[in-house]
């Protein structure tokens, strides 16, 4: 069986119905086996896999929750009492037809006495799809440790979990790769920011106005207060460290861009919505992973390369729900670098916040090559041409679409934005280093 987090895993060999059949053997309930007191004994609908009338009643073919298929039976319907599980049968049916008749196939006409198999082989797809995403909504909301809630939805495809993805809720570092270092003090105050508060210590401004708002430019670093300043948890500069306070809600799309992320919340302008988390590796592993991917056609890493080319974030295995929030050309979320328990320039955190008010329901995205962020260097030809680039057409939609995207890793190029923003030096250096252009 599946261990709890942090103990080891070992792959159970006997099927979930061998299982279940040894429960019910020894009396034993077990809640994610689907075996509980109200269906150990009796009998507890699960979902409904087909439809018949014989004798003029009509029937369900029912699945019985931790029970194997094979003891389904019929049951006539005026002993049903399952309405939602009656309205899902039927919808999926339904959709199921109008499915076929939109692709102008072969419409199949439900035979009086009985449903064709296709429909029903259908709907019992649809019946287990939606179990497992909410098993998976569950494990999520499980894991999660913000405040917002994480829904799962998938109106558009048989699509399930996906099955290679572990939610995280922070950076999990590859071995050797020390992401909490550089910190032994916070700052003194007692109503923050006063003289000296964190921000200024490292050299820049308080981040956040009293309404929780970012107030600082693109590419500027944010600092917030750590576990070692006086404050406490209403500090007004402790926003990335609260974690996700929205609703938000995964997504199927239908235009073929996978899963994407929609706020089930109104978002106002400038403010914290998740953090970028995930595998933190070093750049030669990336490279190396990065091959890879490129020839899956996807990319989920990310440069942490603020102030130093040495490590990448990668949240393709481990991640938490910016792992599927998609690319725009016209992006509603910005990307900052936060210090907060780590002060090692090398490791920022990377937050994702709006750059506008979103409407509730509205797709969640941020530009995979960070156009906008006053990144001189965003221009596809700036890309060293050692690193190897896939163009993909750009499916986002928007009105200023680049029309392909190169499936490359995301980054902030600090070093290029502080020397126009901050450090006064006139230089604008390219990825090798040389100077391009003299400001
Ligand atoms: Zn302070
Ligand atoms: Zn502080
Ligand atoms: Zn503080």
């Amino acid at each position: 069986m599946a261990g709890r987090r942090g103990a080891w895993y070992v792959p159970c060999l006997a099927s979930l119905e061998t299982i279940q059949e040894l429960c019910r053997k020894e009396n034993l309930t077990c809640k994610s086996l689907g075996i509980t007191n109200r269906n150990l004994k009796s009998y507890e609908v699960e979902y409904l896999c087909d439809y018949k009338v014989e004798e003029g009643t009509e029937y369900f073919l029912v699945k019985w929750k931790g029970w194997p298929e094979s003891s389904n039976t019929w049951v006539a319907l005026k002993n049903l009492k399952c309405p939602l599980l009656l309205q899902y049968f039927h919808s999926d049916k339904n959709e199921y037809l109008s499915q076929l008749k939109r692709g102008k196939a072969v419409i199949l006409k439900n035979h009086i006495k009985a449903l064709n198999p296709v429909v029903a082989q259908y709907v019992v797809k649809k019946a287990k799809q939606r179990i497992a995403l909410q098993r998976w909504k569950e494990e999520l909301n499980r894991k999660k440790n913000h405040k917002g809630m994480i829904l799962v939805e998938n109106t558009v495809d048989l699509e399930g979990p996906p099955l290679d993805f572990y939610y995280i809720n922070e950076y999990k570092p590859a071995p050797g790769i020390n992401v909490m270092n550089g910190i032994t003090t916070g700052c003194e105050c007692s109503d923050c920011p006063a003289e000296k508060c964190c921000p200024e210590e490292a050299g820049f401004f308080l981040a956040y106005n009293k309404q929780k708002q970012l107030k600082i430019q693109p590419g500027l670093p944010i600092y917030e207060c750590n576990s070692y300043c006086r404050c406490g948890p209403e500090c007004p500069n402790r926003i990335v460290q609260k974690g996700t306070p929205y609703s938000l809600c995964i997504f199927r799309t239908n235009n073929g861009r996978g899963w994407g992320v929609k706020t089930l919340q109104k978002i106002k302008t400038k403010r914290f919505v998740m953090e970028y988390v995930g595998e933190v590796i070093t750049s030669e592993e990336a490279e190396r992973r990065g091959q890879l991917y490129d020839n899956q056609g996807n990319t989920y890493l990310f440069d942490l390369d603020y102030d130093s080319d040495e490590y990448t974030v990668d949240a393709a295995r481990y991640g938490n729900v910016s792992h599927f929030v998609n690319h725009s050309c016209d992006p509603n979320l910005q990307v900052f670098n936060v210090f907060i328990d780590n002060l090692d320039l090398r490791l920022p955190r990377i937050a994702l916040f709006s750059t506008r008010t979103i409407k509730a329901g509205e797709e969640l995205t941020f530009d995979y090559q960070m156009k906008g962020s006053l990144d001189v260097t965003s221009d596809s030809d700036a890309v060293s041409p050692t690193r190897k680039r896939i163009r993909t057409v750009c499916k986002c939609g928007a009105m200023c679409c680049r029309g392909n995207i190169f499936l490359f890793r995301s980054s902030l190029r600090r070093k290029n934005l502080l020397h126009i923003l901050v450090s006064l030096q006139s230089v604008v250096r390219d990825f090798q280093g040389n100077v391009v252009s003299l400001l």
